[in-house]
């Protein structure tokens, strides 16, 4: 339903709790975070209201680099397990997403097949397998992978271990913006999430992904043969 991001100099975790209190007004029945910080990745997330979540927030919660989100379930009960962020078995990557993966269940077979074990009822889950499982070079290879695998809408944002210097999203049929800030970046499905920190703002395209970095960003169009660059720039909001 909801996703926020953020990068840059400060603690991740407010910022990311006040962008999903702008998101509210969506509607969602779980909301949670991810962060990455010099511990590795750590994940809060549960049924209830974004002030449950952040009262119930772990003390030592810092970092830097983060994603959020708010669900509107639609594979799976509204539960602590079923909320976003999901994570691979050895919790290195971390993904929310919005939208719906038709082919889910043959994906979750197959995963199971392979002796995944999956902690989650919903379809996001896969993704987060997908990508922890891949073998590529790079986060974004390995994003692409996964999301060539997919079938269905989504808007995601991806945080992982092993490239503490970045965030991942992508879209397809579900919005995702990019905020520019002073040595931050902000992302976000909805521009009120973003405008109380920047103006200056990229919308991304169906079929997109960017690499998002505490410096700026880098977009690229989701091709069979591979990721090729765009050329998209952040302009203001009027
Ligand atoms: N399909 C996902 C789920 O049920 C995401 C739903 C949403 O957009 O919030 O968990």
């Amino acid at each position: 339903c909801g996703i926020v991001g953020y990068i840059g100099t400060q603690q991740a975790s407010p910022v990311l709790l006040e962008g999903l209190t702008r998101l509210e007004h969506r509607g969602y029945d779980s909301a949670g975070l991810a962060v990455l910080g010099g511990s590795g990745l750590k994940v809060a997330k549960r049924a209830g209201r974004v002030r449950d979540l952040s009262e119930g927030l772990p003390k030592r919660f810092g970092g830097k680099i983060g994603i959020g989100h708010t669900r509107w379930a639609t594979h799976g009960p509204a539960n602590d397990v079923n909320a976003h962020p999901h994570t691979d078995e050895a919790s290195r990557v971390a993904v929310v997403h919005n939208g719906i993966i038709d082919n889910a269940s043959a994906l979750r077979a197959e995963l199971a097949d392979d002796g995944v074990h999956l902690a989650s009822d919903t379809d996001t889950e896969v993704l987060a397998h997908l990508i922890g499982r891949s073998s590529a070079k790079t986060l974004e290879q390995r994003i692409a992978e996964a999301l060539g695998r997919v079938e269905g809408t989504y808007g995601i944002a991806v945080a992982h271990a092993d490239f503490p210097d970045r965030l991942v999203v992508a879209r397809n049929g579900s919005p995702l913006i990019i905020g520019v800030g002073h040595h931050e970046m902000h992302i976000a499905s909805d521009l009120a999430a973003l405008v109380r920190y920047t103006t200056t703002v990229a919308h991304l395209d169906d079929g997109e992904m960017a690499t998002v970095t505490a410096a700026g960003f880098t977009t690229y169009r989701l091709e069979a043969s591979g990721l090729a660059a765009t050329d998209r720039r952040a302009k203001e909001v009027d």
